[in-house]
């Protein structure tokens, strides 16, 4: 089912949803599918699966280097299938502009739709670990409302290089990414919502938010959102703090502010974990007044471990 249709059938009841990433290669998914089992009490709709950017690696022979390009976590698309399979609950694929050509994206699509998916969120990727800015990949799209269009297209039956007429089209419903607090390379926030009306206007049907740790910056930005004429709904994505170099981490890779309080509160801290009890409590309090406001879905990012996530699903849900 789509999630629009979830939004919909909920009718105004805050939904909850997380995301999830793939193990490292080599791993097991019992350690994945361990950490979903305690979040399934609270009936999550639906549940992303991260994709990956491709990095190097350097393989030793005998002393020369070979530069090797590899992706340290696969999988998503099997991912998803399995937690179909396994949960019977919808699981959202993350689509990327960058380390996929347009026919790879396409037959990435096909494969969704033959697996019975019915959403991908659609997004451009960040910068590989060794480039400064995003390179887009020779084939592929260069911004994330490009992907939009293809997407829509096959919707459409336009596949690259070919109209195919069939009453079996794809359908998918299309999320995107928005950000409270400005995309990091984007000249302003309003620049920045221009660029994100764009997608809607191009065929996504829905924004989950980057992670944000003011509600207040969270309603400002729907407000202006609204007031451009995105009409879509806006999914908050949020995360409780985990350990004390999450401080300096969340702010230099997400390029997000965290508010004097909870800094003060983590810094008093004399263990990780006394942090993690703080982040659930900060997140429990953010949560619920993101519910109380009437956000459709509370949408976590897990990366990877539950036992946070299900103590404030607790207290919230
Ligand atoms: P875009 O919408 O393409 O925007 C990128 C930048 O370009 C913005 O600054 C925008 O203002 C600007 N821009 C857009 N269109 C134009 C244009 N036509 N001309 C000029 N400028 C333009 N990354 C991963 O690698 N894997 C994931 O699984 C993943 N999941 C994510 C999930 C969520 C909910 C969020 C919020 C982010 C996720 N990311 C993921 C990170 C994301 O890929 C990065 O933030 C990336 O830098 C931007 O992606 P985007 O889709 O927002 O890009």
């Amino acid at each position: 089912m789509k999630v629009t249709e979830h939004i919909n059938k909920a009718k105004g009841e805050t939904l909850f949803s997380f995301e999830i990433i793939p193990p490292v290669k080599g791993k097991s998914i019992q350690e994945l599918y361990d950490n979903i089992d305690p979040l399934m009490e609270f009936k999550p709709p639906f549940i992303d699966v991260t994709t990956s950017r491709e990095e190097y690696v350097y393989i030793d022979r005998d002393g020369l280097f070979d530069k090797k390009l590899t992706r340290m976590r696969p999988g998503t698309l099997g991912i998803c299938a399995s937690i179909k399979h396994k949960y019977d609950v919808d699981a959202i694929p993350h689509v990327l502009c960058g380390g996929f050509t347009k026919e790879e994206t396409e037959y990435l699509l096909v494969d969704c739709h033959y697996l019975g998916i019915d959403n991908v969120m659609a997004l451009r990727g960040d910068a590989m670990r060794e480039e400064k800015y995003f390179e887009p990949t020779k084939g592929g799209h260069h911004y994330a409302s490009d992907l939009v269009k293809q997407i829509q297209q096959l919707n459409c039956g336009n596949y690259l290089h070919e109209v195919i007429e069939s009453d079996n089209c794809a359908d998918f419903c299309i999320g995107v990414a928005g950000y409270p607090e400005k995309h990091m390379e984007a000249p302003s926030l309003r620049n920045d919502l221009k660029r994100l009306k764009q997608k809607v206007e191009l065929g996504a049907d829905y924004v989950v938010t980057q992670m944000f740790f003011d509600n207040k910056k969270y309603f400002e930005f729907v407000d202006a959102a609204r007031d451009m004429g995105i009409d879509v709904p806006i999914i908050p994505g949020i995360k409780p703090i985990a350990v004390k170099r999450h401080l300096q981490l969340l702010p230099q890779v997400f390029r997000v502010d965290i508010p004097e309080a909870l800094i003060e509160a983590v810094e008093a801290c004399k263990s990780n974990k006394e942090v993690r009890q703080v982040g659930i409590e900060y997140c429990i309090e953010q949560s619920k007044e993101l519910k109380a406001a009437g956000v459709p879905v509370l949408h976590y990012y897990s990366m990877g471990k539950s036992d946070n996530i299900k103590a404030i699903a607790e207290a919230v849900f």
